[in-house]
């Protein structure tokens, strides 16, 4: 059996990344296992443990460090820790599963240095600063203070563009989601 292939996702807040993530999910042609994260942040309204995170108390996420089980983790805001399991990803590439993953550039660039060619690193991005400025201005969700600590935490992202496979700008949200789903195609083909 031929071995599953990885497809690792990142992008700044407010580049419509979770819409990109779940029409690809969704899209059956296409057929990925998502992997789901552990983290030690506390669920949000809505969230459930073991499907849209593994949530850890931090000794726990500790633990898990020592005994060598993520691929990478990182503290992607202070405190808060975020890592990929080996076990949600190794037995589903074992199966010859293709894997999608949701997580920060740092780690996107570890798991393409453990992975190498079986991973495919994707970037989407905001049209450009003042752009995103604007959208989270209008999804009104954050405080001004918010805003400038988002903006702030993308364009330290966006740096790290450069070192992904390939990028995707995310002018029009379909256009993207569409963008996005020929680029996975055309890895896995
Ligand atoms: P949130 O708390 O909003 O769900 O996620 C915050 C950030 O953590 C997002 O950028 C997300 O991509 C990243 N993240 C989620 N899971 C992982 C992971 O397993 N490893 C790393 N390095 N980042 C992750």
């Amino acid at each position: 059996m031929t071995k599953g292939k990885l497809i690792v996702i990142s992008a700044p807040s407010g580049c419509g990344k979770s819409t990109i993530i779940n029409s690809i999910l969704d899209d059956e042609s296409i057929g990925l296992e998502f992997s789901v994260s552990a983290t030690n942040r506390a669920p949000r309204e809505g969230e459930e443990d073991g499907v849209h995170y593994h949530f850890l108390t931090t000794e726990r996420f500790r633990d898990a460090v020592e005994n060598g089980e993520f691929i990478e983790w990182e503290e992607v805001y202070p405190g808060r820790y975020y890592g990929t399991l080996k076990s949600e990803v190794d037995l589903q590439l074992a199966k010859g599963h293709n894997v999608i993953l949701d997580i920060d550039v740092k780690g996107a660039l570890n798991v393409k240095k453990s992975y190498g060619e079986d991973a495919c690193l994707i970037f989407v991005e905001p049209p450009s600063i003042p752009e995103l400025q604007r959208r989270l201005l209008k999804r009104g969700t954050d405080t001004p203070e918010q805003i400038v600590t988002r903006v702030g935490r993308a364009e330290y992202e966006i740096s790290f563009a450069p070192q992904f496979d390939k990028r995707v700008v995310n002018e029009d949200l379909n256009d993207a989601v569409e963008e996005t789903k020929a680029l996975i195609k055309e890895f896995l083909a």
